[in-house]
């Protein structure tokens, strides 16, 4: 290994920027649609960039795929049939497939070389792929989703990269409508939507656009994420009947899962609003 040197990710949208010391590029490719590295850290694990953008490390991607999954999966009353788009990395599969009622889950992503590289450098997160409720995928989740039967599925979670290049189509109201029309009544889509410091007024126009297309509930959950811009990130919710006003506290409380993150009480914190993130949102 080569000595070691610094993997910085500037973000001039918040003029500021994250960094990982490494200790050698592990992998580099450039597929049909993106870039992609793996680096290997001195204290983060191994580290995944795709177009410049830090998507993951060993160290802390937990926070990311337990908020992205156990929220959702412990509002909805029984989701069977669960669609991730995006997500390719496989970690938010494995945090669904820990949720016995799921009897089926298909994640699409667009670029299977970050599957293959996550089975090489983050198999930890790769050890459910086998598991006979999951289908893998390769193709745009854009397409999949407006091709998808009406009415049958309980859960969407869109587990992309930033709304650029192959996941610009994913943050807008026509998508909003496909997953809509694709889940069943009291069906849920969630949703990464990056920082509420950094990115606001995208999460606002994420809402709008959700409303637009029928959405008539809507919940942003903030939590932490050291590797991401301003360290702290978001997920967005919304239902399609029905309410969010509450989870199956019950459920959660008594899980027979292991998790790092997740359990009733951070549910129930990242439930609560800040005041800006209230004021924006006219909560
Ligand atoms: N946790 C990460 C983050 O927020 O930065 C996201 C991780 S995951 C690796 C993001 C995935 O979205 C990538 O594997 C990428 O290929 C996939 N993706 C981007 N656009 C897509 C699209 N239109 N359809 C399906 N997958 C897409």
């Amino acid at each position: 290994m080569s000595q070691p040197s610094w993997f910085t990710e500037a973000h001039e949208a918040s003029g500021s920027s994250i960094g990982f010391r490494t200790e050698g590029l592990l992998h580099a490719e450039k597929t049909p649609f993106q870039s992609i590295e793996i680096h290997k850290t001195t204290d983060w694990g191994n580290l995944m960039v795709i177009d410049g953008c830090v998507m993951l490390t060993s160290r802390d991607n937990f926070l990311y795929h337990e908020m992205m999954t156990h929220p959702a999966l412990f509002t909805h009353a029984l989701a069977k049939r669960v669609v991730i788009i995006g997500g390719g990395d496989c970690g938010t599969l494995r945090e669904v497939l820990k949720h016995e009622e799921v009897e089926h889950v298909t994640q699409v992503d667009i670029d299977e070389r970050v599957t293959r590289l996550a089975e090489e450098y983050f198999p930890e997160l790769c050890d459910s792929n086998d598991d006979p409720r999951a289908e893998l995928l390769f193709d745009d989740g854009i397409k999949y989703m407006a091709e998808l039967e009406p009415g049958s599925v309980d859960l969407v979670i869109v587990d992309s990269t930033d709304p650029v290049g192959p996941a610009e189509g994913l943050f807008n109201a026509d998508f909003y409508a496909s997953c809509f029309k694709a889940l069943r009544h009291g069906g849920l889509l969630v949703q990464q939507s990056e920082s509420p410091l950094a990115h606001l007024d995208l999460i606002k126009a994420m809402r709008g656009a959700m409303r637009t297309a029928g959405f008539n509930a809507l919940k942003t959950l903030p939590f932490p994420q050291p590797c991401y811009p301003t360290g702290w990130w978001s997920c967005t919710m919304a239902r399609k009947g029905g309410d969010l006003s509450g989870f199956r506290e019950r459920g959660a409380a008594t899980k027979t899962f292991a998790t790092r993150y997740y359990n009733v009480d951070m549910h129930k914190a990242a439930l609560a609003q800040p005041e800006f993130m209230r004021q924006a949102f006219g909560e």
